[in-house]
């Protein structure tokens, strides 16, 4: 099994480093930090990282400097430089000195995800994707890190919420009826007369995370007299 993408994120603007460790966490990666060139230098020589995305202005070593060290040492560490400066000099300067891709600040989330993947992928990496569940309506669930995403915004689930919805997703051949969650999910007796209320509270909690109009859901769907079905476009795992 593939492990998680390591990712090493050497800013030293506090807001962009905790969103960065946020946003490539959320996205599967196992992620470091260093807020200046010196502790940066150091974590990125360890070899321990898939990926390094690396900031230009910062306190005591600029990226470049550390850039030029990284690739003196393996030129095949994956590195993307992230600056505010995006003069072709500057991009030329980046890129001579080895890094793979640049971006330049502001970025969009979404497209500095896709260019750490494309980057990645080519290096050789296998993405681990098995903890990711799609729904039609462009809602990505993440049942390691307890959250979903839709466009840049991330909710997060109770653990309770996340074990109902990767039972609906193993089962999503189906409807699940409100009795078989209540025993396979919270454990209960078949044979006690439990309050199905239960279910369709949390059921409705999760369409007010998931659905666009939690009123008229079109990804956690009831089917009359047979129960509740999540329709990903992710094959059962
Ligand atoms: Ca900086």
């Amino acid at each position: 099994m593939p492990h998680k993408p390591r990712l090493l994120v050497v800013e030293d603007e506090p807001a962009i480093r905790t969103g960065l460790v946020d946003v490539f966490t959320f996205h599967g990666f196992d992620v470091d930090y260093a807020e200046d060139g010196d502790s940066g230098l150091h974590k990125a020589l360890s070899g321990a990282f898939d990926m390094i995305l690396l900031d230009v202005m910062l306190p005591k070593q600029d990226g470049y400097s550390l850039c030029a060290a990284i690739r003196e040492q393996d030129r095949k560490q994956p590195v993307i430089m992230l600056t505010a400066r995006n003069t072709d000099e500057d991009i030329i300067h980046g890129l001579s000195l080895g890094a793979d891709d640049y971006v330049a600040k502001p970025f969009s989330i979404t497209q500095l995800v896709l260019r750490v993947q494309a980057v990645l992928r080519r290096s050789g990496f296998e993405e681990q994707t098995d903890h990711l569940i799609h729904l039609a309506n462009g809602t990505t669930i993440d049942s390691v890190n307890l959250c979903c995403q839709q466009n840049d915004t991330t909710t997060a689930f109770t653990k309770r919420e996340m074990e109902i919805l990767q039972y609906l997703h193993r089962h999503n051949e189906r409807p699940v009826p409100r009795e078989e969650l209540l025993h396979k999910v919270w454990g209960y007796d078949q044979t006690l007369n439990i309050e199905t209320r239960t279910v369709d509270i949390h059921i409705a909690k999760l369409r007010r995370k998931l659905e666009a109009e939690p009123k008229h859901p079109q990804c956690l769907i009831t089917v009359r007299g047979g129960g509740y079905k999540l329709l990903s476009t992710t094959g059962p795992v």
